[in-house]
């Protein structure tokens, strides 16, 4: 192993750092160890819905023009409904990311006069000009659809009381976030979405349950999709993707809400019949085949990162040995200085745009500056090992991703390197 450690001085990795590192991992051997059971659980899903839906050599030919009778989008929309226990699905390079997913989504099914709910507080940042929570040219709200939140009680559980008096008759729709996204609060378990999903039906059994499944797929072993929600969706440049695939989103649900998802994605009348793919079916099949064990690399170094943090101090969500439920990991490091060392920590780790620094800007879409550190095959992909934070308090670095474990481990190394190296923390064992 010496060769190894040497490697890793190469990398600037000290030898302090790294046998930090080995010690914290050395406890990390049975949780690694569950990850793994997911992903070969989830594989074999993965693997015989490709296998049942007669994926073939043909799936992979480009298409054009209008795209009518592409073999391979239509066999992949088949997979993913599969896969996601669901009758139908939309898994388009049109959906140019997530937001715009959840945008399909939502405003597919919400028409002027209706009413969306939103049960697990505050949705994603990008969001609130979706919905009109922050005023933005073509929302929902323009559009005369109204909005109204119940936020999670202190302990991260859904406020069922809070609930059922929000529910009215001008509910149409509710939203559920699976993943805490650029917040801390804890992200939700696919067993208590289930939970508070039966209690909405008993309630109302006609409201349409969305559930934003950004950052969760294939974290668990089933999906928001198997306890009763109507429609998931999410992002291919995330978990889905397996980090093959170059664009694209998804949104997986009942024949009628995809009918209506397609209806607004293309057009009234045409719907999934259009909708050229150019030459990317192969990328989205095989990313899609490898997302499990991608998946699983990513677990792998936010726990990690937990667990290293957590030793060093530093508040982190979750912590070092809660049960996941995203692939995202919060740490709070609490100064502008420790996020930008620790975000150039991973970027200096990348194997594309290494030699670069990271730098807060105007994100469009967010309401504080960000910093993101990224050395992606595909811009953006946050499957990829990348961190992101918005420059305000508490300083909060959010870290994902990693294709192989291996990588996410020299990041998150290499994150810990620059803090040590800049005197923003101290390692004592
Ligand atoms: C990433 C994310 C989105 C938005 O996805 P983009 O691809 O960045 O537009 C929405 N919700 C959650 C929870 C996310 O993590």
């Amino acid at each position: 192993m010496d060769d190894l450690i040497r490697y890793y001085e190469k990398c600037n990795i000290s030898k302090e750092v790294y046998e930090f590192g080995e010690k914290i991992l050395a406890c990390l051997k049975e949780r690694f160890e569950d990850f793994d059971k997911t992903a070969e659980y989830n594989q074999l899903k993965v693997l015989h819905a490709m296998q049942e839906c007669r994926v073939s050599e043909a799936c992979f030919m480009p298409s054009s023009g209008y795209g009518y009778n592409d073999l391979g989008r239509d066999t992949l929309e088949k997979v993913y409904a599969k896969v996601f226990g669901t009758e139908d699905a939309l898994v388009r390079p049109q959906i140019t990311c997530g937001t715009h997913a959840l945008y399909v989504a939502l405003s597919s099914q919400l028409l002027p006069g209706d009413e969306l709910l939103s049960v697990s507080g505050k949705p994603y940042d990008t969001l609130e000009e979706v919905i009109g929570i922050r005023e933005s040219i073509g929302s929902l709200y323009e559009y005369g659809v109204s909005y109204s939140q119940v936020d999670l009680l202190p302990d991260g559980s859904f406020d069922l009381e809070g609930i059922k008096a929000a529910i009215g008759p001008k509910t149409k729709m509710i939203a559920i976030q699976r993943s805490k996204g650029y917040q801390t609060r804890p992200s939700l378990s696919v067993s208590s979405i289930g939970k508070v999903i039966s209690f909405i039906r008993d309630i109302r059994p006609d409201i349409i349950v969305m559930v934003d499944n950004c950052y969760g797929e294939f974290v668990d072993t089933i999906e928001p999709s198997d306890v009763g929600a109507d429609m998931v969706v999410g992002s291919l440049i995330k978990n889905p993707g397996g980090g093959l695939a170059p664009v694209g989103g998804y949104i997986a649900g009942t024949k009628k809400c995809i009918e209506r998802a397609a209806y607004r994605l293309s057009s009234p009348g045409l719907g999934k019949e259009v909708g050229a793919t150019l030459d990317i079916n192969r990328t989205l099949f095989q990313g899609l085949f490898l997302a499990p064990t991608v998946t699983c690399s990513a677990l792998k170094g936010a726990v990690f990162a937990a667990n290293i943090y957590e030793k060093l101090g530093f508040p982190v969500i979750p912590n070092g040995s809660e049960p996941r439920n995203d692939i995202i990991q919060a740490v709070t490091l609490g100064s502008p200085e420790a996020v930008c060392a620790f975000c150039n920590g991973i970027q200096s780790a990348a194997p594309v745009d290494s030699h670069l620094t990271a730098e807060p800007w105007d994100m469009p879409g967010y309401d504080s500056d960000v910093i993101m550190a990224a050395g992606a095959f595909v811009s953006g992909s946050s499957i990829e090992l990348s961190a992101d934070a918005p420059m305000k308090e508490p300083y909060a670095v959010y870290f994902q991703g990693g294709l192989t474990w291996p990588h996410a481990k020299l990041g998150i190394l290499k994150s810990l390197q620059m803090l040590v190296d800049k005197h923003l923390v101290d390692i004592y064992i």
